[in-house]
């Protein structure tokens, strides 16, 4: 009698249920880098190393010298919810940390072979405290020597073998999913420049199973966003590139309504004022119709993927260069409150607030900047 009928609805057990959502948080190799990432930088890390073993197949570690973890926080970090970054729920609208969710560590561990931590603080410093965690996230090994300067290295082992099918797509694709991780912390390589005074030095290596270790990307931190894009991608690949900084102001959609008589009431809302900084290469020479691997965004600072926004860049650029989509590295420098990074669980999808009327003056603004060009182009291609 207690077993249920087949097809009878019953409660999923705490393990899967913690599984499932991990598994949106985490959703493939450059999403759990990312967050490694992330904490790095909310540590106030200056340099970070990232290693991949075997293209991240065998093991992804993120090494940084921020602020390392205190020992009364051992044993809470890789539980669910668990998170030093957020006091109270209204923080959220002003907030300008990475994290705040405390989802990623407990993620990372329900869904790999093992993670191990490796920490110290400016106290424990130069003796570092390793920690090990099990899938549910809770402490397992504690041990209180490894050489470590002020710090902390994250370890993830064996992305994915808790879910063989979503482990077998990732061991079919692991080079194609590499490199989409590479992508990603290019993004991020590029951040200090957008967020100024704020130099980080990244290093990423590749030690394929039975080769050995070789860098796959290096900035040094100081560099501007040109010098960054020259160390990435070649000196060549700055010659075509022109700055962006442009500034317009937005209309929240409540304002809108009410001067067309839609909505009553007083019209008490300003316009928000935005400013776009960055580079975008010049009309003649894009980077091909497939350019959407080089077009970065920032909304203050933080790499996200705003697909409209993206939208309006390529359909301006299109109707000066009919062939090609443009590089792009912008960076939206706009009031924290008028946007919410809380919309999905991986944080790449940004909320604009009054998005429509954003990117009406963002295309506007944007042909202004480029029009004087389009006489030389035309001359030119002529
Ligand atoms: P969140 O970043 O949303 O707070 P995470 O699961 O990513 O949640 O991290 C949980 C907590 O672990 C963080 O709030 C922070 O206290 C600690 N932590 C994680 N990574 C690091 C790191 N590299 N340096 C210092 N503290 C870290
Ligand atoms: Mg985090």
């Amino acid at each position: 009698p207690d077993t249920p009928s087949p097809g009878a609805i019953k409660a999923l057990d705490g393990t899967s249920v913690h599984r499932i959502s991990s598994g949106q948080v985490v959703v493939d190799l450059q999403t759990g880098v990312k967050e490694l990432l992330e904490n790095s930088l909310d540590a106030g890390a200056t340099n970070i190393e990232v290693r991949f073993k075997d293209y991240g197949l065998q093991s992804f570690e993120v090494i940084d010298n921020g602020s390392g973890i205190t020992p009364e926080d051992y044993d809470a970090i890789a539980l669910k919810h668990y998170t030093s970054k957020l006091s109270s729920f209204t923080d959220l609208s002003t907030l300008t940390s990475f994290g705040f969710r405390g989802e990623a560590l407990s993620s990372l561990c329900a869904l790999s072979e093992r993670v191990v931590i490796t920490t110290a603080t400016a106290q424990d410093a130069p003796m570092g405290t390793v920690l090990e965690f099990d899938r549910a996230g809770r402490l397992v090994r504690r041990d209180g020597k490894a050489a470590r300067q002020r710090g902390t290295t994250v370890t993830v082992a064996g992305l994915f073998t808790p879910l063989p099918v979503r482990r077998k797509e990732l061991e079919r694709n692991a080079k194609r999913e590499f490199g989409k991780a590479l992508v990603l912390l290019s993004a991020y390589a590029l951040v200090p420049c957008a967020q100024e005074n704020h130099g980080v030095r990244l290093s990423v290596t590749n030690q394929p199973a039975g080769g050995r270790r070789t860098v796959q990307l290096r900035t040094d931190g100081q560099a501007s966003t040109r010098a960054s894009v020259s160390t990435l991608w070649g000196p060549r690949a700055l010659e075509n590139l022109v700055d962006l900084d442009v500034r317009f102001r937005v209309l929240p959609e409540r304002a809108v309504l009410r001067r067309r008589g839609v909505l009553d009431g007083d019209d008490d809302t300003h316009a928000n004022e935005v400013r776009v900084r960055g580079l975008v290469s010049k009309f003649a020479v894009g980077c091909g119709r497939a350019g959407t691997d080089r077009q970065f965004f920032f909304v203050n600072g933080r790499p996200c993927n705003p697909s409209k926004v993206q939208k309006a860049f390529n359909e301006v650029y299109r109707s000066f260069n009919a062939t090609q989509a443009p590089f792009v590295v912008a960076d939206f420098i706009l009031p924290t409150d008028s946007c919410d990074i809380n919309v999905s669980p991986d944080k790449r999808t940004i909320l604009l607030h009054s998005e429509a009327n954003l990117v009406q003056a963002l295309k506007t603004a944007l042909e202004e900047t480029f029009a004087p060009a389009r006489a030389t182009y035309d001359v030119a291609s002529s």
